[in-house]
């Protein structure tokens, strides 16, 4: 059976007035499906009052940035819901992906895509593939805190936190119990980054003992992966931090026939996105060949999400009879099953004209209610309790003998703390460290206090104005502290 990520929030019977929401017709291919999409929408009866805004590549060339005027951000606060078209995001530096700023803005901490096939109808190696994808919307490696360090080096931030994990996870278990899905199967790389992806690993392990309807299993994301491409019927939803949900939604749409059969939604708690997978597609813009249906199922998820539901299946059905049919654009056409290749537009029509109709072979929609702001409330039973032990300072310097490197640490050392360690891209090089390491002009020099004592920030301060007054050029400090006494910070490799 089908499923929907609905996130109803009222049944059809109270949405018998019009739904605000906001429309962006989007760059390339998008003003074409979004027309195409909308002219379906109101032949199926949806009660909409359409604001529409303009964002992407020309508010980009009116020096806009972030991509989204003053006005559109006053739309969307106002309607809360978003139908996007697809936004080419200008090349080079200095410009934020749209997409990224319009997530983490409106807190749409939860990507929803599901993967289905429509085998025999579009062409895929895998017939009865149907996964739904929960990706963490907000947090990793998204955070976009990036710098340059030294001459040889740049870093970003992966940031993970325990409320963003425990939304996204407890999402994913609700999705899976609201739309009769036995499975819940997270990826993560726990045994590399033991504390940002470990959080994520246990906080799924926690909040799943609330699920024990529910099926659990963790993976390794490489390993994850390779089974998900290869043997897609393992898995019902998977839940994922979102670098790697990035990666593997991608694949699992291409998986099914088309990149543009894909539909996306974004939920919070307060407001949603609904966009189709795929890009703006320069290659084919303005040509009346692109498939409207990626951004044409990720309507009928808006619909269902504003409590149209009744209006969502009608469209949802109508949408499967059409492909049922054999009515086809390019890139779903096959010597099987196509009858006639159509351009966007007559695609529509024929949607249009199959209104009504319910699919024979492939499996009507079924939507699910899911309460989400009860799902994104969080909590934490008590803070645990934080001893700073210590501060990891890392310099660039030019030298090569890390020998060399500790005697000056050690000299700015006052107090009751130690040099422990010095690390180079994670590997600890001194204290007996392998001449075969080879290393670049950023290195971690890890001060502990002594056993039982405690490393106080005043005491971090002298020691930066101490290697300051040494002419140590200090790039950036990491405190380091144990919680309820365990360490809250990784160990060098090879320490
Ligand atoms: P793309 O998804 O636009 O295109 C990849 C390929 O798929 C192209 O060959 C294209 O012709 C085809 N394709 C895409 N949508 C199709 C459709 N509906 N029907 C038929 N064929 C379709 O990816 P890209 O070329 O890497 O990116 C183009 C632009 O889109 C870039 O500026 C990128 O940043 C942007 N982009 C935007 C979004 C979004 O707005 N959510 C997502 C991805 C990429």
């Amino acid at each position: 059976m089908t499923e929907l990520p609905i996130h109803a929030r009222f049944d059809d019977a109270s949405a018998k007035v019009a739904s605000p929401i906001t429309v962006a017709m989007g760059d390339g291919v998008g003003p074409e499906i979004t027309a195409a999409t909308l002219r379906v929408l109101h032949a199926a009866g949806a009660r909409l009052a359409i604001e529409s805004i303009e964002i992407g590549e020309r508010a980009y060339l009116q020096g806009h940035s972030g991509g989204i005027p003053a006005a559109a951000w006053e739309s969307l606060r106002r309607t809360k819901v978003l139908l996007k078209g697809p936004i080419t995001t200008p090349q080079g530096s200095g410009v934020k992906s749209l997409n990224v700023t319009l997530r983490k803005s409106l807190g749409l901490f939860a990507n929803v895509r599901p993967c289905v096939s429509y085998a025999p109808f579009v062409a895929t190696l895998h017939p009865d593939m149907n996964v739904v994808i929960v990706r963490e919307n907000e947090e990793d490696l998204y955070a976009g805190i990036e710098h340059r360090q030294t001459q040889e080096v740049v870093q970003c931030l992966k940031l993970v936190s325990r409320p963003g994990t425990e939304r996204i996870i407890r999402y994913a278990f609700a999705y899976a119990r609201a739309h009769g899905r036995k499975k819940v199967t997270c990826f993560t790389k726990d045994n590399i980054m033991k504390l940002t992806d470990g959080l994520f690993h246990r906080l799924f392990e926690e909040i799943g003992a609330e699920y024990p309807d529910i099926e659990q299993e963790h993976m390794i994301v490489d390993i994850g992966a390779a089974r998900l491409a290869t043997r897609p019927l393992l898995f019902e939803v998977v839940v994922t931090p979102n670098l790697y949900g990035d990666i593997i939604s991608d694949i699992a749409a291409e998986m099914t026939g088309s990149v543009g059969l894909g539909a996306s939604a974004n939920i919070g708690a307060s407001g949603a996105m609904f966009e189709a997978i795929h890009g703006s597609a320069p290659d084919i813009a303005g040509k009346d060949i692109a498939n409207p249906s990626g951004l044409l199922l990720a309507a009928v998820q808006m619909l269902a999400h504003l409590g149209q539901v009744s209006v969502a299946e009608r469209v949802h059905k109508a949408w499967l009879a059409t492909i049922e049919a054999g009515t086809h654009t390019r890139d779903i056409a096959n010597s099987e099953t196509t009858r006639a290749v159509v351009g966007t537009k007559a695609f529509a029509d024929a949607l249009i004209g199959n209104l009504g109709q319910s699919p024979r072979q492939l499996a009507a929609p079924r939507y699910a209610r899911l309460p989400v702001r009860e799902v994104a409330s969080t909590s934490m039973d008590r803070l645990e309790t934080k001893v700073r032990v210590g501060v990891d300072v890392f310099v660039e310097w030019e030298g090569n003998r890390p020998e060399a490197l500790a005697d000056v640490m050690r000299s700015a050392v006052f107090g009751a703390y130690h040099l422990d360690m010095i690390s180079n891209r994670g590997v600890k090089v001194w204290p007996n460290g392998l001449p075969e390491t080879s290393c670049t002009d950023h290195w971690r020099c890890r001060f502990l206090a002594e056993p039982g004592k405690q490393f106080t920030a005043v005491m971090g301060a002298e020691l930066l104005l101490r290697l300051a007054r040494a002419g140590i050029d200090v790039v950036k400090t990491e405190g380091l502290f144990t919680f309820d006494g365990k360490p809250g910070f990784s160990v060098g490799q090879g320490q």
